[in-house]
């Protein structure tokens, strides 16, 4: 993987620097490759412009390339259509939207909104605010004793009242996968409606929204080697027809008078205003890297570090792994005993190990495991073994430090 890890800069301009950077952090966000800074400069040295507006040639070719970003994203989730594929400037913004714009108009008080013990902030307070302003119920499916989603809980509470199931594809803070397909079945059984949180699923397994047969699905590009503030919200098309635009503005109108609005053909009509131009073209450029590499590739490298990293570190005294069984994920929490992980994610970072530590915006989860919190290290495509040897040797001197 050193030839890969060479096309990301950040490597080489931290060697030359003399600083180490052992990148474990990738669950967070991802180091971007060449190619994607590229794409971005690109954009604004050679063709920038508004898009959807101008006839001069900066404006058709940025037009067209905003365009392309979105044909992207389709053919990279498995949309049947451009039409259902909406940018957005990340995950949490998707959740609010469809909150906004999908729940809030039909919710009454009495019905419920499903959502899982394991979810990330993101996906847990929009639908639980939602859910108090109105009167509704937010139910949170528990976790096994594996930490794995109770699917015989969800079952029973599957009813008639359930407007729609949240669910994240992996668990952020355990790296635990939900199986989507069995879920989403189940919950079309009730005629429940599912929403899916995908931030930590592109670079782990191959995304096919058709087959997955989820109603609506979101991710970051920021995760996936792309640019912060550009994400994506997947809609089926019936949806998103249906639903009031997720924001009012220029860009997304056909005719306005002063009575009255008609509203532009999809997916234009669920993005208001100027869009970020550079945050797509930049997002379609890694997903071309993502492409070249292999999502499968990237997927089975970091799950393989996992599962390096789980041998690794069990042989510290002391340490509890989380969810030690996960399978296909490349997120691994855990915690030391006698030693607060804050202590140890400090320690860490000064020998230039990139770690987090806390609630991983999981509050709700790290109450039901009566913890401080955890160190979470995940991986990515330029991570390797050396590393993981020497995040074990660390850990060792940290608890002869400590303890
Ligand atoms: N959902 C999950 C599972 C996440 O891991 C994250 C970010 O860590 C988010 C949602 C929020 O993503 P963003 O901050 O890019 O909107």
């Amino acid at each position: 993987m050193q030839s890969i890890k060479s096309e990301f800069p950040i490597f080489e301009n931290a060697r030359k620097e003399g600083r180490s950077l052992i990148f474990l952090d990738n669950a967070s966000t991802t180091q971007k490759p060449q190619c994607v800074i590229d794409a971005i400069s690109g954009f604004y040295t050679g063709y920038y412009a508004n898009v959807g507006r101008g006839l001069y040639w900066p404006a058709t070719i940025a037009s067209a390339s905003y365009d392309q970003s979105r044909e992207k994203v389709r053919a990279f989730i498995g949309a049947s259509s451009k039409k259902e594929v909406v940018f957005t400037s990340g995950t949490t913004d998707a959740v609010n939207k469809v909150v906004n714009s999908f729940l809030l108009p039909q919710l009454e008080q009495g019905d419920e909104v499903l959502v899982s013990e394991m979810e990330h902030h993101s996906n847990f307070v929009p639908w639980q605010q939602a859910c108090q302003s109105k009167g509704a119920q937010l139910k949170v499916i528990p976790l096994d004793a594996e930490l794995n989603l109770d699917l015989s809980e969800l079952a029973s509470m599957l009813t008639d009242n359930v407007k729609i199931l949240a669910i994240t594809a992996i668990s952020n803070t355990l790296g635990v996968k939900n199986d989507l397909k069995k879920i989403i079945k189940l919950a079309h059984q009730h005629n429940v409606k599912v929403f899916v949180d995908a931030a930590q699923l592109p670079l782990s397994e191959k995304i096919d929204v058709q087959e997955m047969d989820c109603d609506f699905l979101a991710f970051s590009g920021h995760k996936v080697f792309g640019p912060t503030g550009i994400g994506v919200l997947y809609g089926k098309q019936g949806l998103f027809d249906k639903m009031s635009p997720l924001a009012y503005g220029g860009g997304m109108v056909q005719q306005v008078s002063v009575d009255k609005t008609i509203m532009a053909d999809l997916p234009s009509k669920h993005e208001a205003g100027t869009p970020n131009i550079a945050g797509a073209i930049g997002l379609a450029a890694a997903i071309d890297f993502v492409n070249s590499v292999g999502v499968e590739e990237i997927g089975r490298h970091s799950a393989e570090l996992r599962k390096y990293a789980v041998e690794c570190l069990s042989e510290i005294e002391g340490l509890t792994l989380l969810a030690k069984d996960a399978e296909g994920t490349a997120i691994l929490s855990f915690t030391v005993e006698g030693i607060h992980p804050h202590d140890i994610a400090a320690f860490l970072a000064e020998k230039g190990i990139a770690v987090r530590a806390g609630h991983h915006c999981t509050h709700p989860l790290i109450q039901k495991l009566d913890i401080a919190g955890t160190v979470r290290i995940s991986f990515s495509i330029y991570n390797s073994e050396e590393e993981v040897d020497l995040l074990k040797n660390t850990l060792d001197e940290i608890r002869s430090f400590f303890l």
